[in-house]
């Protein structure tokens, strides 16, 4: 028998672009792997989307290309949508810890994701990798005539400098870990320019009080329509929420609310105030709040047009990381969505290190492009529009298994999917409280059994 070849480590120098949960993982990975790392923050400090901000965009839809722009979408209310348990990082549990500002409910508040990711940076010391105040402007590759062609330049801001003291750096590899919470996409409807009411996304939104008294349209089906809804109202004279998922023919009444209304879609609204649904209703409301989520954005990033952003698809990308033609010298973590983020990033970031330093090899080009118009072929085939490219919902954990083995590290553990699933129906079940009772109690024993081996 042939002994193993093990093939020695390269180690290269990599800039990881923001400090969320995906770039402090990423940053974490790339050291264990060997690379040298430097993480640009534009903030003052990490956690990006769990840094809570009570001020907003200073255009309430956030369309206005020239508005001051918030990092953050949370509420101030916000508590997760996991529980903490699934939530964390796989070889970092999210348990709760003595201290007084702590919270140590399952579903925390979250400051509490907050104080666990500023935990994590320092376990893992992470700090001396961070260059905060530090927006990348630029990222592109080389031109072939100069020398090191095929690695990056990096260009880079400090806060309140001016562009002559630009820092310009030469990269072997860039990962993009910028977040997708902070550029919002808005609901198109007829009228929705001569609608003389307010119109809001729910990135600008923080507290209920400005919606007192007021008639609101809430258009969207996810978790923050789910949340900002049933918290508006408790204040607002009537809140109607207009989700496509919704085929009633006529609105119902949610169970336990006497103002909280669910509808179809939004048809049009009009110079008059009133808004009309799919169903037929129509309503004269004060505000619209489009809870419609979220676009790619990578302003920065200039790869003559070898990655781009058609229909919110970032593409071509393989397993939703590497553009073929640039890897792996670029690669993209924490853009799937419907998932469980933070052991999510971990995994893709395991993967994406050891493909740098050369312990794992990525299929040829063409294979991993044929792999990507396989998966884009499927989605035409089904009718699934572009937009719905990272939605990786229906495979998540096929996916993170698939990651897993491509590491050859344990595949994610029975316990933390089951816990999903049991979370998703228990939120059917006690929709108001879901946070608060659940029946899944022997997950949790099995989540803090397998704890123990990371925690001693
Ligand atoms: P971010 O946290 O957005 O971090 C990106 C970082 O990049 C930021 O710090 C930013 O300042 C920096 N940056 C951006 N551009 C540049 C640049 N050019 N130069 C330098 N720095 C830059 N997930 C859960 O697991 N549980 C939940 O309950 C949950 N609830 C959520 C509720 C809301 C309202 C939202 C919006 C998201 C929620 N999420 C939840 C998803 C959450 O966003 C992810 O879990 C995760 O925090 C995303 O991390 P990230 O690192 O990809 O992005």
């Amino acid at each position: 028998m042939q002994p193993q070849v093990i093939p020695t480590k390269i180690s290269c120098k990599v800039a990881v672009i923001g400090a969320g949960a995906a770039g402090l993982v990423a940053a974490r990975e790339l050291r264990r792997e060997g690379h040298q790392v430097v993480v640009f923050e534009r903030s003052t400090r990490i956690g990006g989307t769990w840094v809570y901000d009570s001020a907003t965009d200073s255009d309430p839809l956030s369309v206005n290309p020239s508005r001051t722009i918030v990092h953050t979408s949370l509420y101030d209310s916000l508590r997760t949508n996991l529980p903490r348990e699934a939530m964390g990082f796989r070889d970092y549990p999210f348990v709760a810890k003595h201290g007084k500002q702590r919270d140590h409910r399952r579903f925390p508040c979250h400051k509490e994701v907050l104080f666990y990711l500023e935990d994590f940076v320092n376990e893992f010391k992470l700090s001396e990798l961070i260059r905060f105040e530090t927006e990348v402007i630029h990222v592109g590759l080389l031109k072939e005539e100069e020398e090191e062609k095929g690695n990056w330049v990096v260009r880079s801001r400090r806060k309140n400098r001016n562009v002559e003291d630009d820092e310009i750096e030469v990269y072997n590899a860039v990962v993009v870990c910028n977040g997708h919470y902070t550029v919002p996409r808005v609901a198109e409807f007829p009228g929705s320019d001569v609608w003389p009411g307010e119109q809001i996304h729910s990135h600008n939104y923080r507290v209920p009080d400005p919606f007192s008294k007021k008639v609101v349209v809430i258009i969207g089906g996810s978790h923050s329509a789910y949340d900002i809804s049933r918290e508006i109202a408790r204040l607002a004279i009537e809140v109607h929420v207009a989700s496509r998922s919704d085929t009633n023919k006529a609105p119902t009444k949610l169970r336990g609310f006497n103002n909280l209304w669910l509808h179809s879609m939004v048809t049009s609204a009009h110079q008059d105030g009133n808004v009309v649904f799919e169903d037929g209703s129509s309503v004269h409301a004060d505000v619209i709040l489009h809870c419609t989520g979220y676009m790619y954005d990578f302003p920065f990033l200039k790869t003559s047009q070898i990655v781009n952003v058609d229909d919110n698809r970032v593409g071509p990308l393989y397993k939703h990381i590497f553009p073929p033609q640039l890897a792996p010298s670029l690669s993209f973590i924490g853009l799937p969505w419907k998932v469980v983020p933070f052991p999510l990033y971990e995994l893709q970031s395991k993967w994406m290190a050891r493909v740098l330093s050369g312990q794992i090899s990525l299929p040829s080009q063409q294979n991993m492009i044929s792999d990507v118009q396989a998966l884009y072929s499927r989605f035409e085939a089904a009718g699934v529009p572009k937009r719905y490219t990272h939605n990786v919902w229906d495979y998540q954990f096929e996916y993170y298994d698939w990651l897993a083995a491509q590491c050859g590290v344990p595949l994610s553990e029975e316990w933390r999917n089951q816990m999903y699933e049991a979370t998703g129906v228990n939120k059917v079940i006690r929709p108001e409280i879901y946070r608060d009772e659940w029946e899944d109690q022997n997950l949790i024993s099995e989540a803090h059994k397998d704890f123990l081996q990371y925690m001693l």
